[in-house]
């Protein structure tokens, strides 16, 4: 595969200098990204506490493919139309500065809100939930408008809106803040979510149609797998099978067809339901619209050793996915960085004269597998 300026860049050894910061620390400093025996790995070295390495890719092939090819279709904005979001005047600048800074090229697609921090689950890795951090977080009605309105008040006002938490669906006011997103003149109203609202044998159906006629789009399901054994050993509960299954047939009963698989990819446990999800979403693709991976998030205490073991990138959900079905989605299929559906959108909305959504984000964020479902 040819490069724009004519090089082979397959057969070119990756190799790029940047910037990251100290795990230990969090000071700014130098970094490496480097290919190395088909692989792509950051090194680099803090003054006080030494040097670090960390796998970004487990295939050359593919980072270079979705990199290169973003590099040629260069989709960033110039952040003109992007006033920034932060009041903080930490001197050090980004990433020490929270929100949108001005150093943010792209306007923001999606806005998030946590809507509470209690939940009924209480996984071990999760560190969001009212019993791992000992407080309780809960904006007002008041306060989350206020927040919608900043959005919607945007040069380019954002689109879509993804309510979390916590597990959302808690709060008994759930319905009425999906209507007031739909007032504030959200296109796209989403519900992070265990399914709890939408499962519950007494008034489940109910909740779910009240929040469905409220303006709720989508529902970003969690969905580790199909196996009672397996979703036993991420959320610390039995029989959770049959919750999930009443929050698809509720979506469907009520006509809510926009459900996206959400799995959480742990090496060794989840990433070997990969295959029964995909089989899932087929068997039940009038409701279900896709599937999004979302590798485990290593940032608490963990030794690299540990770390460099439980690693699993872009490429090894690739490789499964393939070998899981039986080579039906191909590891040689193209895996589309989600920047590349930019001009696509521009097109889109020009015809359906609204506002473009432009995800212009970072080439390591893959088209979700809905294209090909
Ligand atoms: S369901 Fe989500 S918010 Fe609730 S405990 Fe589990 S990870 Fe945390």
């Amino acid at each position: 595969m040819y490069h724009i300026d004519g090089t082979d860049y397959l057969k070119e050894k990756y190799y790029k200098k940047t910037q990251s910061v100290c795990p230990e620390c969090l000071q700014v400093i130098d970094a490496e990204v480097v290919e190395e025996d088909d692989e792509i790995w950051m090194k680099k070295t803090c003054e006080e506490h030494g040097f670090f390495k960390d796998k970004i890719s487990s295939s050359a092939k593919y980072y270079k493919w979705t990199h290169f090819g973003t590099d040629e279709w260069n989709f960033l904005k110039n952040g003109e139309a992007n006033p920034p979001d932060c009041n903080s005047s930490d001197p050090r600048g980004c990433p020490y500065n929270c929100g949108l800074c001005d150093e943010h090229l792209s306007t923001c697609s999606l806005a998030l809100i946590d809507l509470t921090n209690r939940c009924n689950f209480n996984c071990n890795f999760c560190y969001a939930n009212v019993k791992k951090a000992g407080y309780w977080i809960e904006p007002s009605l008041e306060e989350i408008d206020r927040v919608m309105k900043h959005f919607r008040n945007k040069s380019i006002p954002t689109p879509a809106i993804m309510f979390s938490g916590g597990e959302p669906t808690v709060r008994a006011d759930f319905p009425e803040i999906c209507k007031m997103a739909k007032d504030n003149g959200f296109k796209e109203v989403i519900c992070a979510t265990n399914g709890y609202g939408f499962q519950r044998k007494k008034g489940g159906l109910e909740f779910t149609k009240k929040c469905f006629e409220n303006g709720l789009d989508t529902l970003y399901l969690q969905f580790d797998g199909i196996n009672n054994e397996t979703l036993e050993k991420t959320r610390s509960i039995k029989n959770l099978k049959p919750y999930k299954e009443r929050v698809i047939e509720n979506c469907r009963e009520v006509g809510l067809t926009s459900v996206v698989l959400v799995q959480t990819v742990v090496k060794g446990i989840t990433d070997l339901e990969i295959g029964n999800v995909i089989q899932y979403a087929i068997d039940n693709i009038d409701v279900v619209r896709g599937i999004v991976y979302q590798p485990v998030s290593l940032c608490g205490r963990i030794t690299a050793e540990d770390m460099e073991d439980i690693r699993i990138t872009n490429a090894d959900v690739i490789k499964e996915v393939d070998r899981q079905t039986g080579g039906k989605i191909s590891i040689n299929d193209a895996w589309y960085p989600l920047s590349t559906i930019v001009e696509l959108g521009r097109i889109v909305a020009y015809l359906a004269d609204v506002e473009p959504v432009e995800f212009t984000c970072h080439p390591d964020l893959l088209a979700p597998i809905e294209q090909t479902l």
